[in-house]
């Protein structure tokens, strides 16, 4: 009895393990040629270079570790190519936001489930495994909080489950509708929280997601959205957990912040909070150079949404003098616009040629490969961001992996570096062939295991908002 009982253990952990084998992959110490990984349940059982291919090894080209997107709504992945059209008296972010809050108002609790599965099944595709969603829907159309408050919370974690992709859900505290504790407007009625009522809300979702491995963390919506109590008491509640805030995305919102305060928001910021690694500063676009010297040096991470900046017409963040003072960013793709982890590289070291007219701004000192730079600068920031230690493609690790697809034109007779190039700046998300989040295999040859259902709820969803 006692032989068939460890018999059969074997057999169930002979099951639950893959074995997998690359021609190349990025290891913690750079690149390595033929490296053979096991997966046992979500981690990395091991990690071998220079390893011979086993029999029953699924064998693959280019393995790459798995990135964090620090920054999404997943809900306005509904209004995707929606808003490309003027209003009379030219547009801004803010004509922006008011078709976004009609959607906002529209949502039903399976219609955001149902959105937020397929911008999650885009991530995987795109090769992001984990999200940072910043979640500010959280009431009733009529404004009155769920039998259970946490609804909305809980349909984005459900959604992330569906998907297989590792969530972080930073649950946003919004009071106001402009500085100084101006009261809410009435389309902002699904997202307003007391400190109290947030408090609950966030025990709530913390108690849910723990069980299920996903972190918790806060968000006060931005400095214009929270009263300066608000924003301590969300502070308090974090912990060692992430706290992200959106800071300096407009001009209009630096200026709001000067005549309330006399100061910039990322000066009042500064001045006031205890801001450190745990912080993600969302956006920063319109900062002095004294002020990006600050950040950088409390070690929190800048939060880089560069495809949504560009499409609001945000501005440029001064990411070059960033860099070299030491600091740190991650990227998001806020918005959902357009779901693709490469390009949101490509379109951060795009506007800054534009904004300078060089080239390979982004690079760092030592010359070399810019898509090298941003890839692992994004990495850093990324999992400091939402709280990931001990990853990267080693054992013991998540098993969160990338693999890039070895009969694409544009990567023909590459190594090392050069793929990361080529998938950043000549190809993108097409390039993708396989994706494994938390050690499930989401992805097989650039396609989600279950896009074919999300997004046929996905169209009933749209086809029932646009009717
Ligand atoms: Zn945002």
């Amino acid at each position: 009895v006692t032989i068939v009982h460890s018999q059969e253990t074997t057999d169930k952990e002979n099951a639950a393990m893959t074995a997998l084998w690359f021609t190349q992959a990025l290891l913690p110490d750079g690149w390595a040629a033929n490296v053979r990984v096991e997966i046992e349940a979500d981690r990395l059982l091991t990690v071998t270079p220079g390893a011979a291919r086993q029999t029953g090894d699924e064998c693959h080209h280019v393995a790459l570790p798995g990135l964090c997107n620090v920054h999404s709504h997943a809900f306005q992945r509904v209004m995707a190519g929606l808003a490309e059209i003027p209003g009379r008296a030219g547009d801004t972010f803010w004509t922006w936001r008011e078709i976004m809050y009609r959607f906002a108002q529209r949502l039903d609790p399976d219609q955001l489930g149902a959105v937020a599965a397929m911008a999650y099944v885009e991530m995987l595709e795109s090769g992001f495994t984990r999200v940072g969603e910043f979640h500010y829907l959280h009431h009733e159309r009529n404004g009155h909080a769920y039998a259970n408050p946490a609804e909305l919370g809980l349909r984005i974690a459900d959604a992330a489950r569906r998907a297989g992709i590792g969530l972080t859900l930073l649950p946003v505290l919004y009071m106001a509708s402009d500085f100084g504790g101006a009261p809410p407007r009435d389309d902002q009625r699904r997202f307003i929280n007391t400190v109290d009522s947030y408090a609950r809300l966030h025990e709530g979702l913390r108690s849910a997601l723990a069980p299920m491995g996903m972190k918790v963390g806060v968000a006060p919506h931005s400095l214009r959205a929270v009263t300066p109590d608000g924003l301590s008491a969300a502070v308090a509640l974090a912990g060692p957990a992430p706290i992200h805030i959106h800071i300096a995305e407009q001009i209009g919102e630096v200026e709001s912040s000067i005549a309330w305060s006399g100061q910039r928001p990322v000066e009042w910021l500064l001045d006031r909070q205890p801001v450190d690694q745990r912080w993600c500063l969302v956006h920063a676009t319109h900062v002095t150079s004294q002020e990006n010297a600050a950040i950088a040096a409390t070690g929190a991470v800048i939060g880089l949404c560069p495809l949504t900046e560009a499409n609001l017409g945000d501005g440029i963040f001064p990411a070059a003098e960033f860099v070299a003072a030491g600091g740190r960013f991650g990227i998001g793709s806020d918005s959902n616009v357009l779901i693709d982890a490469a390009s949101e590289l490509m379109m951060l070291e795009y506007s800054q040629r534009l904004a300078t007219r060089r080239r390979n701004v982004l690079s760092g000192p030592a010359p070399g490969s810019t898509g090298r730079a941003l890839f692992d600068a994004a990495r850093v920031g990324g999992n400091q961001a939402l709280a990931i230690s001990g990853d990267g493609l080693r054992a013991g690790a998540a098993a969160d992996i990338i693999s890039l697809r070895n009969d694409h034109p544009t990567l023909t007779a590459r190594a090392g570096d050069a793929l990361l190039d080529g998938w950043i700046f000549g190809g993108g998300k097409a390039m993708v062939d396989c994706v494994w989040a938390n050690g499930k295999v989401c992805v097989v040859e650039g396609r989600h295991q279950a896009r074919t259902a999300v997004a046929a709820r996905y169209r009933e969803v749209l086809r029932d908002l646009l009717a």
